[in-house]
């Protein structure tokens, strides 16, 4: 299909997904495998979402939003042959703890409950479900953890059930996104840049097409959004075109505290104190703050004075990032507010948490802040500019047990599918988003083609 860029007109798609990060390329590459004609929409210069690596200085470089994701299905990474298409991962973190089986076991449910047709009685189903592996745990540990489940790395119903993350690819996250672009475009899939979804469009209740920032109009039996719940909910379509109930369960999920970024360009690796052990540089360094304190701060607006923090210095374990003799090292600020108390982030305040981060990395290796070349701070509300992502949260929703496993986000729906007949959603918001990369954008696929099965005539 040629594209003409402004033209107003329609084209035609079995299925249309929004967004080309990692769970968007992830469901193109499967629905194109399966013969779908699959179109993703994305609204930045190039497909990959976070998965991008970007120079943030002359010769530096670094994933601007995270250094890992969760890990990928091993079945999944083996189906879209990402090994062969270059995403060469360096497992270099430390075990968490994960609780054996248990997020294979949530996976396997919700891929198996996308390959069931529904009965759509939304708000009206009893709940009768089994519970879901690892539910209880994950409630009694998030309840420990003060509710939200996430802060504290070590404890939390995430980092349990999740396990360790995937590990650094080679050329960092950017190299991962390059693969799944070409899984998805081997597969047939058409992926669009630059053209921002700004509506989705039902007919009878079931969508039949997104509606584009230029004015034209791609027509699909089934839509896929990756972004987050209230984007895909109350950005895309007018909210007295929904139920009531919908709107309301909308509007009550919480974003998860928010994350800022600082990568540091250096002119030579950080000192280690006198006595430790070499191997420090290739781990990530915990830099915590007790875990209720950082949660209040955070939800008062405050800039925490002494943030909790991830230090990595990711050039350790991929030279590629920074020059000969240099170090790339990146800090992830958690529990940061995506609006201040007293009002928006300004250059001021950005510089103060730049200072107060900056002290952190001196007291892990000293003397580092005199070894920065260039440094680029990312706040939440630049999260949320880039990637489109409500409030800058990464994680597409707080994970409290009211918005895990089955409640994340509809209890009453199964696999991916949403209240609203023809919409799934892949990505953050949905069951499996914490759990593991790819799996959603897989999840939502299988629920495609199971619904469109009849009309694409293929099977799943
Ligand atoms: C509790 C929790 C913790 C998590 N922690 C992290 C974490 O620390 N770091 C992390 O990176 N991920 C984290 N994740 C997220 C997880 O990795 C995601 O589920 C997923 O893998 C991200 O990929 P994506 O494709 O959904 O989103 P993205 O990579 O964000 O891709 C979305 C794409 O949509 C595009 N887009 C936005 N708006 C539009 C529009 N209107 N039209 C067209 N395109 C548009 C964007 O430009 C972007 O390319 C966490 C998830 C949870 C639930």
């Amino acid at each position: 299909m040629a594209w003409s860029g402004g033209a107003r007109f329609q084209v035609r798609y079995d299925a249309c997904i929004i967004g080309a990060g990692a769970e968007g390329l992830a469901c193109a590459a499967t629905l194109g495998h399966c013969g779908v004609r699959v179109a993703v929409i994305e609204r930045a210069g190039a497909p990959g979402g976070r998965c991008v690596t970007r120079r943030f200085a002359p010769g530096f470089f670094a994933s601007p939003y995270a250094d890992e994701l969760a890990a990928i299905p091993p079945s999944i990474f083996r189906d879209l042959d990402l090994a062969r298409r270059g995403a060469i991962l360096m497992p270099d973190s430390e075990p968490r703890g994960a609780i054996d089986g248990v997020r294979d076991a949530v996976i396997a449910r919700v891929l198996a409950d996308a390959t069931i047709t529904p009965s759509r009685v939304w708000f009206r189903r009893a709940r009768s479900a089994p519970p879901w592996p690892g539910e209880e745990l994950a409630t009694r540990n998030s309840v420990a953890c003060g509710g939200e489940g996430r802060g504290d790395p070590d404890r939390s119903a995430l980092a349990l059930l999740a396990g360790p993350p995937g590990g650094l690819p080679h050329g960092g996250l950017g190299a991962l996104g390059a693969a799944l672009r070409s899984a998805a475009e081997d597969a047939g899939a058409k992926i669009f840049c630059g053209l921002e979804v700004t509506d989705i469009r039902r007919r009878r209740g079931h969508v039949v097409a997104v509606g584009l920032a230029d004015g034209s109009e791609i027509a699909a039996n089934a839509v896929v959004s990756t972004l987050d719940l209230k984007r895909t909910f109350l950005a895309l379509f007018a909210w007295n075109e929904l139920p009531k109930a919908l709107v309301e369960r909308i509007a009550t999920f919480r974003a998860a505290p928010g994350i800022a970024r600082l990568l540091l360009a250096l002119e030579s690796p950080p000192t280690l104190p006198k006595g430790a052990d070499r191997a420090l540089l290739r781990r990530p360094i915990v830099v915590a703050a007790p875990h209720a304190d950082a949660l209040r701060a955070w939800a008062g607006g405050l800039i925490p004075e002494r943030p909790s923090a991830v230090l990595r210095l990711v050039s350790a374990i991929d030279p590629f990032l920074a020059p000969d003799g240099g170090a790339v090292l990146t800090v992830t600020l958690n529990a940061i507010p995506h609006a201040p108390f007293d009002g928006p982030w300004t250059n001021d305040k950005r510089e103060r948490l730049q200072t107060r981060a900056l002290a952190l990395v001196d007291e892990a290796f000293p003397g580092t802040s005199a070894k920065i070349k260039a440094a680029e701070l990312i706040v939440p509300p630049d999260i949320e500019n880039q990637l489109g992502l409500t409030e800058g949260d990464l994680a597409g929703g707080a994970l409290s047990p009211s918005q895990m496993l089955s409640f994340r986000p509809f209890p009453e729906m199964s696999g991916s599918r949403t209240p609203i007949a023809g919409l799934y959603l892949a990505g953050g918001s949905a069951a499996l988003g914490p759990l593991a990369t790819c799996a959603s954008g897989v999840a939502a696929a299988i629920a495609v083609l199971t619904d469109l099965g009849a009309d694409t005539g293929r099977d799943a």
